[in-house]
């Protein structure tokens, strides 16, 4: 039988936080980020759920290829641009919406004589240091974009560096200086990310960008998704494939960095660091078996990982294990592993099974459970 190891993606759940979005931003049009393979969940499942959303953004061209493949005829930007005569003639092809952040990009696009799609998006750095053009360069950017033949529309964008602490200074700076670049230019807004849309009301412009939460994961220290009214898009799972006695004082896996202070119920568990389960992983690591929160003990192998069974201790060979995701956060696996979110679900392997649930109904019904 093939290894139980498996990523349960909800699409449901992805419509439910689409419309979460939507009632945190009931002004502002929603582009669903989709990049990395919609953060690992696999677009090819998450696609049917995002129906509704206003307009897919992703990193790279292949990306947006992936989306244009299964026939989705949403809007797609690619939110880094591109470089080049080739990658341009691409964009032109797919039709795929392109951000403009260097002067380098806007000269490969006068060279190549034409806009892709007649909407650009001028990117602005307002104190992220990353992609942007300076603040001071916007309008006469936005001049010449609108001048390439093809584009009727130049909107206008910009990136914060830490919209998951509402009261850090550079927010309202960041805000400031969006203002500052784009007052008297036309074409619509865009700043806010997840963090953004939730912790900074004054940042949903025209526009709002939002990933993670589409995937019911929180990008908020502290407060887990369901706290937010999102629900979770994945759900990761294993199986138990042995319980077994160990005996006080003896230890538990590589570098027996694990000690039992008495005898232990420990079960061994289907997933390890070649499944994307983090090998940072900590002693008490919270999974959930037979819904109950144990602590993973010992060092994450590549195959396996070893689990305190004390508080279930009648569970069997055979019995699920859920990493995260339904009954178990990820914010608090991946605070437990030092890393966050983000990280986890982008870094699944290919050895994963992926298993989705139908989508019930048109996008934004619940699904019956
Ligand atoms: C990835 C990305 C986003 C989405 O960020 P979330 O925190 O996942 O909402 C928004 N904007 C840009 C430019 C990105 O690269």
């Amino acid at each position: 039988m093939a290894r139980n190891t498996i990523a349960h993606i909800d699409p449901s759940a992805i419509a439910h936080n689409l419309e979460r979005v939507r009632e945190y931003a009931p002004d502002s049009r929603v582009m669903a980020v989709v990049k990395a393979d919609a953060y690992g969940h696999r677009i090819d499942l998450c696609l049917p759920a995002l129906e509704r959303a206003d307009m897919l953004a992703v990193a790279t061209i292949e990306e947006a290829r992936a989306i244009r493949r299964l026939g989705n005829g949403l809007p797609v930007l690619l939110l880094e641009g591109v470089n080049d005569h080739g990658d341009l003639a691409v964009a032109a092809d797919l039709g795929l919406e392109l951000t403009v952040h260097h002067e380098h990009q806007l000269a490969a696009l006068e060279r190549f004589g034409r806009s892709p799609t007649k909407r650009l998006w001028l990117k602005v750095d307002t104190g992220m240091h990353r992609l942007g053009v300076p603040v001071e360069a916007a309008a006469d950017m936005h001049r010449r974009l609108r001048a390439v033949p093809g584009v009727e529309q130049v909107n206008l964008v910009s990136h914060f560096a830490c919209a998951e602490e509402p009261s850090h200074p550079l927010n309202a700076l960041q805000i400031e200086r969006f203002h500052r670049a784009t007052k008297g230019l036309e074409g619509e807004r865009c700043l806010a990310n997840s963090a953004g849309l939730i912790n900074l009301p004054e940042a949903r412009f025209e526009w709002v960008r939002a990933g993670l939460v589409l995937y019911g994961i929180s990008p908020l220290p502290g407060r887990p998704g369901p706290s937010l009214g999102l629900e979770p898009a994945m759900t990761l799972t294993a199986e138990l494939m042995a319980v077994n006695r160990v005996a006080a004082g003896e230890s538990i896996g590589y570098g027996a960095r694990f000690t039992a202070e008495h005898d232990m119920t420990v079960g061994v568990a289907s997933i390890g660091y070649g499944d994307g389960y983090p090998r940072s992983m900590a002693d008490g690591a919270p999974v959930l078996v037979d819904g109950q929160v144990c602590g993973m003990c010992g060092r994450v192998s590549m195959d396996m990982i070893t689990i305190d069974l004390a508080p279930c201790p009648a569970v069997q060979v055979g019995d699920e294990v859920v990493l995260w995701g339904r009954g178990l956060s990820i914010e608090t696996v991946a605070e437990a592993a030092g890393t966050i979110p983000y990280e986890l679900v982008c870094r699944i392997t290919r050895r994963v099974r992926f298993r989705s649930r139908a989508l019930v109904g048109s996008a934004g019904l619940r699904a019956v459970k």
